[in-house]
């Protein structure tokens, strides 16, 4: 007997049919005997629904402990009919809030992090038999205060709670059979991968790729949860997202993922003297605006060029920001861009693989395409490029790296040593 979380997004339960369907897959795993506990979020688009509906109400934005309580309501409606679907397929079963499963979090409105678990009522439900519900997404400050996780946060509270009693693996089940190498609607013969690391996975995850919310990942590495992301309509076997040591070697590029939320700054005629990034990063650091790939350009006449990019819902703020400190920092002009796209490859075995860099700046360039801006880090490089021929690009380089199902991977290397 093993003890399972079993976590189901939005779609999986967006209508009464689709929840009996997904009651019957956890009798089932109940019926094999397992212990569960079960993470769900709000129907199909029931948090954009109340999001859309207290815009109607609020002319500006609207307070922020007011849209927890609206927004929590959503998966409060889940628990409660999932657990109905459950007992009346025979079994015991019982929801639970946020706060009566102990997810307690930071005060914080609206992205909150979780700080604590107590899952005490959790833990003694699942020894009087019962399959647990509970609801994703929220939890509770010290002070009793409704809170939520962001938006995508259900992954989050399945794993968070999986590590809290220790369950033997957090089955995340959505609307794809797994983690694909790429995006299936943009590459026909994109693979679904058996295996992912943790680092893999966090890298796709921040850098576009849907299918599992960042800060659920970080915290399934951090805590060493066993993950699997499957699909709830079929059986089909999903993706382990595990530990490095454990992974399969010799493929140095796991996938590729694409992020269009992505607008580009450049301060130009910045007069040269020390302390200027810091002004400038500082300055919208304590904005809340998060700064991705940053580029300098040499000096000439005691003036530089730098480039940043940040995300497209920030830019509008972001050049605020920039405006009022034109007196501080002292600089000629700032021009901004949209319409553009990161696409990055992912890989742990870029480390110790030459070439692999090289290889993506070829095929992006044999296609005629300027690379407006590149970062790397260990197991990813990145390229910003117009957003125009975004498909070709992702589809050149899954077919370059060895991706495309039914060829062999690419190993890296220069040519003649392959
Ligand atoms: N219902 C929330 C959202 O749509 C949380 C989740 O689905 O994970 O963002
Ligand atoms: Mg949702």
């Amino acid at each position: 007997m093993s003890l399972v979380v079993m976590k189901f997004g939005g779609s999986s339960v967006g209508d009464a049919e689709r929840m009996k369907r997904v009651a019957g897959r956890i009798a089932e795993r109940k019926r094999e005997g397992h212990q569960c506990v079960v993470v769900v979020s709000a129907m199909g688009d029931t948090t954009d629904d109340l999001i859309d509906l207290s815009k109607q109400i609020c002319t500006i934005a609207p307070p922020a402990r007011e849209m927890d309580m609206l927004l929590s309501t959503g998966e409060q409606v889940s628990i409660a009919l999932l657990s109905m679907a459950i007992q009346s397929l025979g079994l015991k079963a019982v929801s639970f809030t946020g706060w009566q499963a102990g997810m307690y979090t930071e005060a914080v409105h609206g992205k909150a992090r979780i700080t604590d678990i107590q899952p005490e009522r959790v833990i003694k439900a699942l020894h009087e038999d019962k399959v647990v519900i509970v609801a994703g997404f929220q939890g509770m400050t010290e002070d009793g205060e409704i809170t939520t996780l962001g938006r995508g946060g259900s992954d989050t509270t399945a794993v968070a709670l999986a590590a809290a009693i220790q369950a033997d693996v957090c089955e995340i089940y959505t609307d794809v059979d797994g983690v694909y190498s790429t995006d299936p609607r943009i590459v026909k013969v994109a693979r679904k991968l058996d295996a992912i690391s943790y680092d893999e996975m966090l890298e796709l995850a921040n850098l576009g790729a849907a299918v599992l919310h960042p800060r659920a990942v970080e915290y399934a590495k951090n805590y060493n949860v066993k993950l699997v992301v499957r699909s709830s309509f079929t059986y089909n076997e999903g993706t382990m997202v595990k530990e490095e040591a454990a992974m399969e070697q010799g493929i140095v590029v796991r996938g590729i993922a694409y992020d269009k939320n992505v607008a580009r700054i450049s301060i130009l005629g910045v007069e040269e003297k020390p302390g200027q990034l810091a002004k400038v990063f500082t300055a919208l650091a304590q904005e809340q605006i998060d700064v991705d790939i940053i580029v300098q350009s040499g000096v000439l006449n005691g003036q530089a060029d730098f480039s940043f990019t940040v995300a497209l819902s920030d830019l509008d703020k972001a050049l605020g920001v920039i405006e009022s400190i034109r007196q501080t920092v002292g600089f000629r002009e700032v021009t901004s861009e949209t319409d553009l796209v990161k696409v990055s490859i992912v890989g742990a075995g870029m480390v110790s693989t030459p070439g692999v860099a090289a290889k993506m700046f070829e095929v992006i360039s044999d296609l005629g395409i300027s690379i407006l801006m590149v970062s790397t880090s260990e197991i990813k490089t990145s390229c910003v490029i117009e957003n125009g021929r975004l498909n070709e690009v992702v589809q050149a380089l899954h077919t370059a790296y060895g991706l495309d199902t039914d060829t062999t991977a690419f190993v890296g290397g220069p040519a003649e040593r392959r």
